[in-house]
């Protein structure tokens, strides 16, 4: 985390945290998990308010959104109409779920799954055993799925592509998490997008009517970039950022889900929605702002919980060749993704030894042959040892 990481490497200036939610700073991914499959899990936050102003020794202004700013004045104003001076400034604005056009503002509630209150809200319905729609096979949408299906609720997702999380899972992965939530009672229709709603129902694109109390989507994130937009930088694929951080203003830094990041293993800039990024990264942006040179290049890396199914990927599976190891039936089992002599990502289900050796050797850019990688019994930490 960027101000204790400031903290830590002894930065004794004043550290300033404004935040438009009215929370102290909260660990998402449980929002999709614990919150959603305990009754009464209670939010994660990262340290009470205390910590924050007494230990650490940092201002934190919740409840109020920066809303404009001046970098040659180098003030930030926020819509309760005060400003902030500032020597460096870190954007870490994150996301805001893409609404879902066609049935937002109709007869039927939509909601989506980005802060506690919609957890919240969320749990109440699964406790009243909802009938739920929801659009949008993703990471979120289905660990959502997950919960739901776990309390009796009657779960239907809706995904356009024709299998499920089709941008970062091989379809023999996509079909065994889809088997795991049929066989607790969910079920897909694949293909398809939604055109309206009744009170009762969703439409579907070729007429079908699936019944629904709730419309939960989960159809993706846009970059949180209206500050940036005042700083004259374009947000709309993200913010763009160096190695280390900065973007194109002098002194403004970003970190996070909104960062557009160079990424070794995708070949591009891309922003990178996960936890790990977001707290490793701005670790390294935050040495950056008082003057350290610290290069941030680590392979993106995500997990997902859905029922016995622990899923990790880390770097890039696309457009790769892919070597499996271990036993698929078994459920545990990684895949290896390699690009010409180049290990670009990896999969692993129920697998976190071997993810932690991906990890490493992607951010290593260790090289171990193919040979080696489909000999069933190759240890992956010899890829480490010839570095
Ligand atoms: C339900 C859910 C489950 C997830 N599960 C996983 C998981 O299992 N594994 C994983 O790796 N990742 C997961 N993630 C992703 C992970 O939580 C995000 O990558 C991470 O939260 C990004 O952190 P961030 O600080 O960049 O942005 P955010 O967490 O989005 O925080 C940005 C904050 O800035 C605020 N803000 C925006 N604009 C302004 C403004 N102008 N003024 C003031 N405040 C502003 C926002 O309201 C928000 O509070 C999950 C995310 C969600 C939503």
């Amino acid at each position: 985390m960027p101000r204790e990481a400031l903290r830590g490497r002894g930065f004794k200036g004043a550290i300033t945290m404004i935040g438009d939610e009215p929370h102290p700073p909260y660990e998402r991914p449980q929002l999709s998990k614990a919150m959603l499959l305990s009754a009464d899990a209670p939010v994660a936050y990262i340290k009470q308010p205390r910590d924050w102003n007494e230990a650490l020794g940092v201002r934190l202004e919740t409840g109020t959104a920066a809303t404009d700013c001046d970098a040659d004045r180098r003030i930030v104003s926020t819509a309760d109409g005060r400003s902030f001076a500032f020597d460096r400034l870190l954007l870490a604005t994150g996301t805001r779920p893409r609404r879902l056009a066609a049935l937002d503002g109709g007869p039927l509630h939509v909601q989506y799954l980005r802060n506690v209150e919609d957890a919240l809200r969320f749990r109440r319905h699964i406790a009243a055993r909802a009938r739920i729609v929801i659009v949008g096979g993703g990471v979120v949408g289905l660990e959502a799925a997950c919960a739901a299906a776990k309390s009796g609720c009657l779960v239907t997702v809706i995904e356009s592509e024709p299998r499920l999380l089709a941008r970062a899972f091989p379809a023999s992965v996509s079909a065994l998490v889809a088997d795991r939530h049929r066989s607790h009672g969910v079920q897909f229709v694949f293909g398809s997008t939604v055109t309206g709603s009744t009170s009762h129902s969703v439409r579907l694109g070729n007429g079908t009517e699936i019944p629904a109390d709730l419309v939960l989507a989960g159809i993706g994130v846009t970059p949180s970039g209206d500050l940036a937009t005042r700083l004259g930088l374009p947000s709309a694929d993200g913010i763009a950022v160096d190695a280390n951080g900065r973007t194109a203003v002098s002194d403004v830094f970003c970190a996070g889900d909104a960062a557009l990041q160079w990424s070794r293993c995708h070949g591009r800039a891309i922003r990178v929605e996960t936890w790990a990024n977001a707290q490793n990264q701005a670790i390294a942006v935050a040495a950056n702002m008082i003057g350290e040179i610290n290069a941030y290049n680590a392979p993106p890396w995500f997990w997902t919980d859905q029922y016995d199914l622990d899923i990790q990927v880390v770097g890039d599976m696309r457009d790769a060749d892919h070597i499996a190891r271990g036993d698929p039936a078994s459920a545990k089992f990684s895949i290896i993704a390699v690009r010409g002599t180049e290990v670009v990502g990896g999969l692993a289900v129920n697998a976190a030894k071997d993810m932690a050796m991906l990890r490493r050797i992607i951010a290593a850019n260790a090289k171990p042959s193919r040979g080696d990688l489909e000999s069933p019994g190759y240890d992956l930490q010899t890829a480490l040892r010839s570095q």
